[in-house]
């Protein structure tokens, strides 16, 4: 594939203008091409650079592999995958339940819209933001869910919505810190931003390192762990309040990160498991986790 490929200059955290190479991994789902993935020298944030420009990313997005935005039920680890996502579903809007004052809920990079299917039975007052024009049209079919395009963002009302939902989707922001500025002008005071990214720190992204699923090169431009979580939404004057792990994503990533190596589902199932177990004694270090974010009432 042919891209325009850009030089990202500062760190996205820390402002400073040097890093040095982490880890080089190859685009598994649609170029095959490899990408590097820099740590910065003053904060140690990981971030992948270069990066495609924002108007040629959605090339990498074009995979049948690519799950989370379609309904394709293709193979094994999709057919887990579909499952776990039912249930994760119910678990995700507890969690939006239990941070919210009210009932209104924007959901950024809501793809077919299952989640927001799930809250709109449950009363919740949903609202969409999604990219992709196929899963907007899919997500008001299938879930009776309207979304609007991303570029939206800096359109919606102020002061308006109780809690903004992000399910692996803050690694794919391009303008970060300035859409977090957008994301805390929607909320209402008090309002809280629950954001689920994978940990870079965790025991399955270290035993698979450039294999590991989770890396997912170039869409992925963020490679966080907890504490990078915390110093960013801490410079935007938020406070992460909570961490809660996400089990099932240490079995699904593992699989998917075994495949890569040339090994089999059985070896990923048991390296999740392992992952699991691992974290449980290391606090804050699964595969996976959702980070709660409180706005303070001025
Ligand atoms: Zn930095």
């Amino acid at each position: 594939m042919k891209h325009i490929l850009e030089n990202v200059k500062k760190c996205p955290i820390c402002h400073s203008e040097n890093y040095s190479d982490w880890r080089s991994a190859i685009d598994h789902n649609v170029s095959g091409d490899t990408f590097k993935i820099v740590e910065c020298n003053e904060c140690s944030f990981r971030y992948t650079n270069p990066i495609p420009s924002e108007n040629t990313i959605g090339e990498y997005y074009k995979s049948d592999n690519y799950v989370s935005h379609s309904s394709t039920k293709k193979g094994v680890i999709n057919k887990i995958y579909h499952i776990i996502r039912k249930h994760a579903i119910k678990q995700k809007e507890g969690y939006a339940k239990q941070y919210s004052d009210g009932k209104s809920i924007l959901d950024i990079g809501c793809g077919t819209g299952d989640f927001l299917g799930y809250c709109k039975s449950n009363n919740w007052d949903v609202l969409g933001l999604e990219p992709d024009e196929d899963a907007r049209i899919l997500a008001l079919k299938n879930n009776n869910v309207s979304s609007k395009d991303i570029s939206e963002l800096k359109n919606l009302k102020e002061n308006s919505r109780d809690v903004i939902t992000m399910w692996h989707v803050l690694e794919h922001v391009y303008n970060l810190n300035e859409d977090i500025e957008e994301y805390k002008r929607i909320l209402k005071p008090g309002g809280h931003i629950i954001v689920a990214v994978p940990n870079c720190s965790s025991h399955d992204a270290e035993y698979y390192k450039h294999h590991w699923a989770a890396l997912d090169l170039p869409i992925h431009l963020y490679h966080f762990r907890p504490n990078d979580i915390k110093s960013l939404f801490t410079k935007h004057g938020m406070e992460l309040i909570k961490i809660i792990p996400m089990k099932f994503d240490s079995y699904y990533i593992s699989m998917i990160s075994e495949k890569y190596k040339g090994g089999n589902i059985i070896s990923g199932f048991w390296r999740g498991f392992i992952s699991n177990l691992k974290a449980k004694n290391k606090k804050n270090t699964f595969s996976s986790q959702i980070y709660i974010i409180k706005l303070q009432k001025t």
